[in-house]
């Protein structure tokens, strides 16, 4: 086989190579692994001048990985609507806050949260490979918030996909929930469950694995293992380069990317793998640290998940944690499936030093607690007049905990701060003001069915949903 950045294998290495179409419409390889690109595309100096335009970097960026498994235009089309749903015209604008320290926005989206600008193209880029194909494709995934909302707006009166969303009843914020219930779209159902995140998870899993379902089309998760979703997110480290350029600033810069699943962070790995300068990455997570534990003390070991602030990142077993493994690997399907084999059945695995050297020279991690999280927000707002979310200010202060000597330090700022009004509004003594997206949900009417906690429920309510 020729590599080829169209064409994509698992890291689990039992799967025939496939193109864009397959990876995007199937989320996760046959063989229990994750899609990979068998070749990382080139980016010339130009892409990242100053004063490009979004649309036109995220082409450069992505057409290598589409290659001609979508109608031709399908990217350019799946780019305008991403756009129009931001506000700025930068799309994800670059805010200097002092002398080497900045934060990239990429909350100015329909939900206001970052999943939207991977959410928006996967919905678009979806649809155009249904077309193509003429299939039908069911999708269903459990969401503790800004998965399930992101997903919604992204996926609502898409022709030829229904998406069905679970989440735990009278556990989500009420922002959260109105995003994903006031949507009148006749192809989304959403499930509320009496149970916590977990149940919804399990019950998604016995979902997907329910051969009867599957007589009406494909049917897959929306998550953020998906490849395309990937994709969809490396422009917007493309785009920071180019607006700190046109801010004068020309050296590498090092990102500090709020971290849980660890989309988000390959994404920026995959812009470095693809030729952007980058002086480093750092993952900042919350208590829920298997990521930075595995990384600093060489043992990826499972610990219960604990609530926090930044719940969007409570996360113990982040998932694209496979695709760097398989990358600092040498690209070693073996070594990948054993490592992860290991941590599935055991709940801890040591990672050999030379794979530990790789890893540590790809990305280094930091974990943030509570009360720091807490007194970040307040700093925000003292030093700078920002208003931060939760997983914003886990990111800001790993950030300023980066020697500047490196170059300068991108944080990224994942969510709005008025959607996690219950834990900002309490350091700084009043609420967010919300965005327009926000207001704009007003008080219309809710739609979702409460299901109890069980396997039948769930399939019946399903099977009920045409
Ligand atoms: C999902 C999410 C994250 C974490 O992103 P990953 O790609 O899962 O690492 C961070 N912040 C917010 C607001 C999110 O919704």
């Amino acid at each position: 086989m020729t590599s080829s950045p169209d064409r994509y294998v698992s890291t689990r290495g039992d799967t025939a190579p496939t193109d864009f179409a397959e990876a995007l419409l199937r989320g996760m390889a046959p063989d229990g692994g994750l899609y990979m690109p068998t070749a990382w595309p080139t980016l010339g100096v130009d892409a990242w001048a100053p004063g490009r335009v979004y649309a036109d970097m995220a082409t450069q960026a992505m057409a290598p990985f589409i290659g001609d498994a979508l109608p031709a235009g399908a990217l350019d089309r799946a780019l305008e609507r991403l756009t129009a749903g931001f506000a700025p015209p930068e799309v994800t604008p670059l805010r200097r806050l002092e002398d080497g320290l900045y934060m990239l926005e990429l909350f100015h989206g329909p939900t206001a949260a970052f999943k939207d600008l991977a959410m928006q193209l996967a919905a678009a880029l979806s649809s155009e490979a249904l077309q193509a194909s003429g299939e039908q494709l069911t999708l269903v995934t459990a969401t503790s918030g800004d998965t399930g909302a992101a997903a919604v707006a992204a996926f609502a009166n898409t022709e030829r996909v229904r998406l069905i969303v679970l989440h735990p009843h009278e556990r989500v914020s009420p922002v959260q929930r109105r995003q994903m219930t006031t949507v009148d779209a006749p192809n989304v159902l959403n499930l509320a469950v009496r149970g916590d995140f977990d149940d919804c998870q399990r019950l998604v899993k016995g979902l997907l694995s329910d051969e009867s379902l599957r007589a009406h089309g494909r049917f897959s998760s929306v998550n953020s293992i998906n490849w395309a979703r990937l994709a969809g997110q490396i422009p917007y480290y493309v785009s920071a380069v180019s607006q700190l350029a046109a801010m004068g600033e020309i050296r590498a810069p090092v990102f500090v990317v709020p971290t849980g699943n660890f989309g988000d962070a390959f994404a920026g790995i995959a812009a470095r793998k693809m030729g952007l300068p980058v002086a480093g990455f750092v993952a900042a997570v919350n208590q829920n640290d298997a990521l930075a534990r595995a990384i600093n003390d060489g043992v990826y070991a499972r610990k219960a998940a604990v609530e926090t602030a930044s719940v969007s990142m409570d996360v113990q077993a982040p998932s694209n944690f496979e695709r760097l493994v398989f990358e600092a690997s040498g690209r070693d399907p073996a070594v990948t499936r054993t490592l992860f084999e290991t941590f599935a059945a055991a709940g801890a695995v040591t990672l050999p030093p030379v794979l530990l050297a790789a890893l540590r020279a790809q990305v280094s991690a930091v974990s943030v607690d509570e009360a720091t999280t807490r007194s970040e927000i307040a700093h925000a707002y003292a030093a700078w007049g920002q208003v931060v979310c939760p997983h914003t200010a886990v990111a800001l202060s790993a950030a300023r905990g980066v020697d500047r000597a490196l170059g300068p330090v991108i944080a990224l700022s994942t969510a709005h701060p008025a959607k996690f009004g219950k834990d900002v509004a309490p350091v700084l003594g009043f609420a967010p003001d919300p965005p327009k997206v926000i207001r704009d949900l007003g008080d219309r009417a809710e739609r979702f069915e409460v299901i109890a906690a069980d396997a039948g429920a769930a399939l019946a309510a399903v099977r009920g949903f045409s």
